[in-house]
């Protein structure tokens, strides 16, 4: 039977069950996750343009 413990992949103590209940998808623990400011361990890749100059681009592809 396999166990899964889950670990913080920063520090490696043990994340709170409750904590994992909350958000699945972390593998970091709650300390980690207010230093690091993010509850992923990945921060969140953007496209690198907001969404307005999206839209224009957008609106240039068109016209
Ligand atoms: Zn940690």
């Amino acid at each position: 039977m396999l166990f899964f413990y889950h670990t913080c992949l920063y520090c490696g103590k043990g994340i709170n069950p409750e904590r994992l209940q909350a958000l699945p998808e972390t593998k970091i623990c709650k300390d980690c996750a207010e230093v690091s400011g993010s509850d992923l361990i990945l921060p969140r890749k953007e496209v690198g343009m907001d969404p307005e100059t999206y839209k224009d681009l957008l609106g240039a592809i068109r016209s």
